[in-house]
């Protein structure tokens, strides 16, 4: 994998985000809810939250994933904002039953998710928002409804995610962590080794994987939500200049195939 510095910068975070708990269900316990999507957003935030979700469901692919989740018969997810990290979103709160379907999930949403483009590292896609005229053209709604649709990418990743190897990384990312610490950060000491082996991957290949895919659907989003198809080639230079300059190269064709695909109905010009 490619190394950057500021991998380590999100290494704090990234133990706090990947370290929440992870519950199964006991052999006799049931979800505390109904499936289906329940909104939870207080009185404060209700009228830019309203803003931000018509914005989500304008685009095809919005609002097929906001109904196929409305209508679906085991998991509940609930959708929440919260103050802090105002910027940001996350997703977690995942349960799972005993066949190992995932039947609870809960996305926060900051309460100011239409400020602020996140950084092109892990974000290439909500990074190229602030580039160009796209901006003025897209307004902040846009930039909120492509944060709804990264958090909707992560879900639809853990739905087909083994929910023992979630449990497996998010047990042993803390002991990598502690004991990257602990031998001045030499990732080839055997036990980290032997940590990567059984989680798949570092904690840092294993964030991004992750996060790209978060990205990959906020750019089904966007590809739909565009229709001025200048634009649209606008937007998809960036993010693969994004891509180009901060991704490993193995991920490159997750966005590219995306934009090849849009391209196929108008391309744009070279
Ligand atoms: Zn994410």
């Amino acid at each position: 994998m490619k190394v950057f510095p500021a991998a380590f910068v999100f290494l704090g975070a990234m133990a706090l985000a990947l370290s929440a708990p992870v519950r199964p269900l006991s052999a006799h316990a049931v979800p505390a809810r109904a499936a289906g999507i329940r909104e939870d957003i207080p009185a404060r935030d209700k009228v830019r939250y309203q803003v931000w979700k018509d914005e989500f469901l304008s685009a095809d692919t919005g609002l097929k994933e906001w109904q196929t989740y409305e209508h679906d018969p085991r998991l509940a997810l609930t959708i929440t904002t919260s103050g802090n990290n105002r910027h940001g979103a996350g997703i977690g709160d995942y349960q799972w039953d005993n066949a190992g379907h995932l039947v609870a999930a809960t996305i926060t949403l900051g309460s100011r998710i239409d400020e602020e483009y996140p950084e092109p590292v892990y974000y290439p896609v909500m990074n190229a928002l602030k580039h160009g005229e796209l901006p003025d053209v897209l307004g902040h709604s846009v930039l909120a409804a492509a944060k709804m649709a990264h958090e909707f990418g992560h879900l639809s990743k853990m739905i087909s995610t083994d929910a023992e190897v979630y449990r497996v990384q998010t047990e042993l990312i803390p002991s990598y962590n502690a004991i990257m610490r602990e031998n001045g950060r030499n990732p080839r000491d055997p036990r980290l080794q032997d940590l990567v082996r059984r989680m798949g991957g570092t904690p840092v290949e294993i964030w991004e994987d992750r996060e790209y895919w978060g990205e990959t659907n906020a750019m089904l989003y966007l590809g739909d939500r565009i229709t001025n198809g200048a634009l649209k080639c606008s937007l998809f230079s960036y993010i693969l200049k994004n891509v180009d300059a901060y991704a490993a190269k193995a991920y490159r064709n997750r966005f590219a195939a995306i934009a090849d695909s849009q391209a196929a109905q108008s391309p744009c010009p070279r």
